[in-house]
């Protein structure tokens, strides 16, 4: 793997990987950064964290004109270390307050809107820009990094999606229901891919990976092959 852990001719890598929520794009990209030594970006964390905004400041709910005056007030920065990414809100660590299903809703409620699209722009490319990096989300290879030399589009079932969600959860010693889990995936996977801005859509470039089937480390196995058969 030599080759791919820096730049191929003083070219930066980029990898981008899209695909709905619970397919594992997170965990795989993680465990793909940490081999690859490169950079591992969330970017639905930063959706989240206008989310999180917009709940704390507006809990009975708000309009698309509230949200984009919102956005006035909203300064969002990244810090990366030991593989782990920490988001600061108006200067707070709001991390760890960025995960329940609550904030994961409002989250796909704003990503809806074109100018929150338009605001978390920069901040991605910036960093796509100076570092070797992978990249997950819903719109990365379609949208953000049209140019990134690996495109893989990772999806499961939404019942296997779901039963994942609710491990995950239960891991963290959050009571759910699998029926509650698998209704709010299939709404989010529904307002991601029917939205007009930036819709959840595989690259056409892109390489789909259904890993119903698969665990970890056979998703990881095959998407290092995937990343292989892409770089020179
Ligand atoms: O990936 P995660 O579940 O953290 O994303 C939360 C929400 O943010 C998604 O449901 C989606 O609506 C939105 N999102 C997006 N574009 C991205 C990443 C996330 O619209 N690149």
């Amino acid at each position: 793997m030599a080759q791919i852990l820096g730049k191929v001719a003083d070219v930066l890598i980029n990898i981008a990987i899209d695909g709905p929520s619970g397919s594992g794009k997170s965990t795989l990209a993680k465990l793909l950064a940490k081999r690859l030594c490169y950079l591992y970006m969330d970017t639905g964390a930063l959706y989240r964290a206008v989310g999180l905004y917009m709940l704390r400041h507006f809990p009975d709910g708000w309009s698309e004109e509230i949200l984009t005056d919102a956005l006035e007030n909203i300064q969002l920065s990244l810090e990366f270390s030991s593989g782990n990414q920490t988001v600061f809100l108006n200067g707070e660590d709001v991390t760890h307050d960025l995960r329940t299903q609550e904030v994961a809703m409002a989250a796909s409620q704003v990503s809806a809107v074109p100018r929150v699209r338009i605001f978390l722009l920069d901040l991605q490319r910036n960093m796509a820009r100076e570092n070797n990096l992978i990249m997950d989300g819903r719109d990365i290879g379609t949208v953000v990094l049209p140019d990134a030399q690996v495109k893989i589009f990772l999806t499961a079932s939404p019942e296997v999606r779901a039963q994942r969600r609710v491990a995950e959860l239960n891991a963290k010693g959050i009571a759910c229901d699998f029926d509650t889990v698998l209704t709010e995936i299939l709404q989010r996977d529904r307002n991601d891919s029917t939205r007009m801005a930036a819709p959840l859509k595989k690259a056409e470039d892109a390489v789909l990976f259904d890993n119903s089937a698969c665990d970890l480390d056979q998703t990881v196995e095959r998407a290092l092959a995937i990343i292989r058969s892409r770089l020179p």
